[in-house]
């Protein structure tokens, strides 16, 4: 899992938050003072080890985004992703796992193709979307499923 190195905006202190924490509310470890995370937060980056065990244990709906570092649409929506990982921040966790590292849970969910977003409630999927959408569609599947 990646983690983000975040200043404390009050003390300055660096602190390091890990991609799976940043919608808890994470505190400054010197200060104890509240970071914002919502200009900051960036999609979760989940490997095979570690999926099923963050999958279960989120208490938010999760999507996670199926792709290949050498995939155009990919590479195309990237950008897109990165954003609702903002946008979305508290409502629904916006993570990704890279199929070329990882293709034990590209298996288990039989992907077919990349990129695939999959809409996870309570450990299950509950949609799907094969291909980059537009960004209207993907939003309002997140609002769907965070609403
Ligand atoms: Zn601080």
């Amino acid at each position: 899992m990646n983690s983000l190195i975040v200043s404390c905006p009050s003390c300055k202190t660096k602190n390091k938050i890990p991609g799976g924490k940043q919608h808890l509310f994470p505190k400054c470890g010197k200060c104890g003072r509240q970071i914002d995370m919502r200009s900051l937060a960036t999609p979760v980056e989940l490997t095979d080890t570690e999926f099923q065990s963050f999958i279960a244990r989120v208490t938010l709906p999760v999507m996670v985004d199926f792709y290949s570092p050498t995939c155009g649409p990919c590479k195309s929506i990237a950008p897109l992703i990165s954003k609702i990982a903002k946008d979305y921040l508290g409502r629904v966790v916006i993570a990704k796992l890279d199929t070329s590292c990882n293709p034990g849970t590209a298996m288990h969910y039989q992907i077919r193709g990349v990129p695939s977003l999959l809409f996870f409630k309570n450990g299950k999927i509950v949609d799907q979307i094969v291909g980059a959408p537009p960004e209207s569609q993907l939003r309002q599947s997140l609002d769907s499923l965070s609403g």
